[in-house]
């Protein structure tokens, strides 16, 4: 029986099984699909827009050239890698609600605890490329990804969960839904999933346009909705506020989508043929617990939201990434008490917070007065330093802070891409999942303590180009801040530290 079964081999569920394998433990994924590559997951309508906090994710565990590599990306850092300072926004912004957000506006100053890396801050991908790499990746870990497997059932008892896909029975001692946001998994564990009703429908298709320039390029906000004008030939997205009514009643037709079109574009463009076309709406749904007992869900399993903004994949992503070592740490028996549950408190305020910010784009949509009243204003404060720099935050995921009990605004953030006078990155000595703790004391105070626990910890010591004035720091596997030590070190803190993230040392 493996430690764990994945429902669902999307990017979420191959992220996870990565964590997992790396970790020690045997994974099997389940996935409906035969084979991989379908034309919804590839460009241009799998396209999708990974931010710093995803990004980073791929670069600590080794895996961002072959992902850029894959997304057709080529982000070449330049000389701000060795500059002084926070270095400049690479790869943009992103918009709200079609609010077009400018990189040369965001204030660095304000962003402190921001440091060079080989990370760019924002890059667009495919659903394709993201899974291509991570299943190659699972499968060099001993990963199993058993392909045209349906999930249809699923049982759990105190010792384990059996999930069923027609005849066959799967049987494993935690079972992880990663099967998306119309989940089997959650509906046949029970898991509450509540929120708020959609008011718009979005399509997303490609086309052959009689007249493709009466359409503008990019993200075009109008006083009926927004289209958008992609990157690829004949790509066209649009928001129809319909209350959702259209998603799903019927195939979208030719003749509807050029309807659709007109009215939200305010032009009379002209479709003459549909190649692709898919329909989705701003419905915010969340679970009210991403675990019951041995079940546990990640990604848009656990929380679905409109795609404005570019959230979904990039919480999933997170969400993996947080559960993946507290799930392994379980399952090898040295998980401190109360670990596994940090899980959901962790990830269902981000997720929650993820919701309001699509819910706040959707409000300021609306093709009403008061909609469009709401809009002027965020206009007028997006443009702004100020305004920028918190949408930044926002979308990037540099304003999310876990509550990990300190006071020190580091502690509970992803931690900045510290570089050691050896060159090492941060994310250099991350490769292996294991925590870090980097020590730039000059005694070297906190050798011992982490030799203690080095199975679970990496120790690096060291002068940083930029240690942020800290003596030390305690990264968790999943890139967050456990704890800080001020430059005269406090080693008996330290251990606590540890304890309370990786177990007593030696156990
Ligand atoms: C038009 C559009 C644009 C978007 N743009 C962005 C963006 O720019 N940035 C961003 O962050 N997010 C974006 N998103 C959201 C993003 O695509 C999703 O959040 C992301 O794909 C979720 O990943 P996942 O692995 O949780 O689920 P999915 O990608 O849905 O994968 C779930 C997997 O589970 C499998 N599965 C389902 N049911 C079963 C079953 N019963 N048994 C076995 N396997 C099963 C499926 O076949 C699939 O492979 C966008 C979404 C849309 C619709």
């Amino acid at each position: 029986m493996p430690d764990v079964v994945i429902v669902g081999a999307g990017p979420v569920g191959l992220f996870l099984a990565c964590e997992l394998g790396l970790a020690g433990c045997s994974v099997v994924v389940l996935e409906r699909e035969a084979e991989p590559g379908s034309p919804w997951r590839a460009e241009p309508l799998g396209v999708r827009g990974l931010f710093a906090a995803s990004l980073q994710a791929f670069h600590r565990r080794g895996l961002l050239p072959p992902l850029l590599a894959a997304s057709g990306a080529h982000d070449v850092p330049g000389p701000e890698l060795d500059a002084d300072g926070p270095p400049p926004i690479r790869g943009g912004v992103g918009h709200f609600a079609g609010i077009v957000l400018d990189p040369t506006k965001v204030d660095l100053t304000a962003l402190p605890f921001r440091l060079p890396s080989l990370a760019p801050d924002f890059t667009m991908t495919s659903l394709a490329a993201v899974e291509t790499v991570l299943s190659e990746r699972a499968s060099q870990l001993g990963v199993e990804i058993r392909r045209g497997v349906t999930v249809s059932g699923l049982a759990q008892d105190d010792d384990g969960v059996v999930v069923r896909a027609g005849e066959e029975a799967y049987a494993a001692r935690w079972v992880v839904g990663c099967d998306g946001g119309r989940s089997v998994v959650r509906r046949l564990a029970g898991f509450e999933f509540v929120g708020t009703e959609p008011r718009f429908t979005g399509y997303t298709v490609v086309a052959t346009l009689a007249d493709p320039e009466v359409l503008r390029p990019g993200i075009n906000l109008t006083p009926t909705g927004m289209y958008l004008r992609l990157r690829a030939e004949g790509h066209i997205g649009a928001m129809d506020f319909d209350g959702g009514a259209f998603d799903r009643s019927q195939p979208p037709t030719l003749d509807h989508l050029q309807t659709v079109l007109r009215r939200v574009s305010g032009t009379d463009v002209t479709l003459t043929e549909v190649h692709r076309a898919s329909t989705f709406t701003d419905r915010a749904m969340q679970t009210t617990t991403y675990r019951q007992r041995r079940v546990l869900l990640a990604g848009d399993a656990a929380h679905i939201h409109s795609p404005l903004g570019g959230q979904g994949l990039n919480t999933g992503l997170g969400d993996a990434l947080n559960l993946g070592w507290k799930l392994a740490a379980t399952v090898h028996g040295h998980a401190p008490d109360g670990l596994l549950d940090t899980y959901t408190r962790e990830r269902h305020r981000v997720g929650a917070q993820v919701l309001d910010w699509s819910r706040a784009q959707v409000a300021a949509m609306s093709p009403d007065r008061h909609g469009q009243a709401l809009q002027g204003v965020l206009r007028d404060l997006l443009g702004t330093q100020d305004g920028t720099t918190y949408a930044f935050g926002k979308l990037s995921g540099s304003s999310v802070r876990h509550d990990l009990g300190s006071d020190h605004p580091l502690v509970g953030r992803n931690a900045p891409d510290f570089r050691l006078e050896d060159g090492a990155y941060l994310a250099d000595l991350m490769h292996d999942g294991r925590g870090v703790v980097l020590d730039f004391s000059t005694d070297h105070r906190l050798r011992d303590a982490a030799a203690d626990r080095r199975s679970r910890l990496r120790y690096a010591a060291g002068t940083a180009k930029d240690d942020l004035g800290l003596g030390a720091v305690l990264v968790r596997p999943d890139g967050v801040v456990a704890w800080i030590g001020e430059r005269d070190v406090d080693r008996k803190a330290f251990e606590q530290a540890a304890d309370q993230w990786f177990g007593n040392a030696g156990a």
